[in-house]
């Protein structure tokens, strides 16, 4: 078997690996320890993160989530108006709660519940709910008001295993979208 030469990862000069193919550097001494302490600096980097990610608590990781759910809405209501007022949706956009976070904790990351809504109704107008209650009517169709309406006293059962299932989830449909 040929064996096919290789540019040095430090000094960038070819070389032929002599000992396996996953021989990086040339056979410099000072390239060989350069990259020794780069890949450890590598490894420390890497269990630092993941240190930092067990050491979360969970509302970090609710914070995490409601990051990446509220990004996930506001493309997904990209190009549609205010839910409340109907201005088409420029520059700023908030994700608005229909039935509040505070009241309603349960339904804080339910899609049918969070649309794109101006910052004028949404802080300002305190989400400017009376508009609010006809955009969502129109946009989701009365049936599945019904529904979301049916729910809005459950429970509040969201354990970390979701949180994290759910940051997953939604991080991977932004990215798909963002890809549109
Ligand atoms: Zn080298
Ligand atoms: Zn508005």
């Amino acid at each position: 078997m040929k064996v096919r030469n290789k540019k040095c990862r430090i000094c960038r000069k070819e070389f032929i690996p002599k000992y396996s193919t996953m021989q990086a550097t040339c056979e410099n001494i000072e390239c060989m320890l350069a990259y020794s302490s780069k890949q450890k600096e590598k490894k420390t980097k890497a269990e630092f993160k993941a240190m930092k990610e067990r050491n979360k608590s969970v509302s970090q990781w609710r914070k995490e989530l409601q990051q990446v759910f509220n990004q996930y809405i506001r493309l997904r209501d990209r190009g549609k108006g205010c839910i409340s007022c109907g201005r088409p949706l420029v520059g700023k956009t908030d994700a608005g709660h229909y039935y509040s976070c505070g009241s309603y904790p349960n339904l804080r990351f339910h899609e049918d519940n969070v649309h794109g809504q101006c910052v004028l109704c949404n802080q300002h107008k305190h989400g400017n709910l009376l508009e609010y209650a006809i955009g969502i009517e129109k946009r989701i169709g009365k049936k599945r008001l019904e529904e979301l309406k049916s729910l809005r006293n459950d429970r509040l059962s969201l354990p970390l295993d979701e949180i994290k299932e759910k940051i997953y989830y939604y991080k991977d449909k932004v990215a798909q979208m963002k890809k549109v």
